[in-house]
């Protein structure tokens, strides 16, 4: 009988720690539920004011570099590379540029953050997500 009671004792035990975890888990989707809530973070690159690519950086599920062409904007002084790290956050890495300014920015990951260009025309922002439609990139 004894060890009836201290089995049955066990399984409660075990049916707290598991509504335990839950409760834990829940007020974790309810943390990130809010986070979205104020909007994703949206990676705006733009060249010469006009936006060329936008991504969802709360989405991204691995890191990715997008690279802006020279060949598709002559203006450019070569092929312009943005990384964006999960972890890190977005930069402008080996970039053909006279003064390298861009690169002295290093990583950006908050909104109202950007990086910018002059002698490119690049400009790297991020901000909330809006109304306008957002291009998955990756
Ligand atoms: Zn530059």
């Amino acid at each position: 009988m004894k060890n009836n009671f201290s089995l049955k004792f066990n399984i409660f035990d075990i049916l707290i720690a598991i509504l335990a975890i839950l409760i834990s888990v829940s007020s974790i989707i309810i943390v990130n539920y809010k986070a979205n809530s104020n909007g994703d973070r949206i990676i705006n690159i733009q060249y010469q004011n006009t936006s060329i690519a936008k991504i969802n950086y709360d989405e991204l599920k691995e890191d990715m570099v997008y690279v802006i062409k020279k060949e598709d904007y002559p203006d450019l002084y070569g092929d312009f590379t943005v990384e964006i790290s999960i972890d890190k956050g977005v930069r402008v890495h080996n970039i053909t540029c006279p003064n390298h300014t861009c690169e002295k920015y290093g990583y950006i990951s908050k909104k109202g953050k950007s990086i910018v260009c002059i002698p490119n025309g690049v400009i790297v922002s991020i901000e909330s997500e809006s109304i306008d439609d957002v291009i998955s990139v990756g």
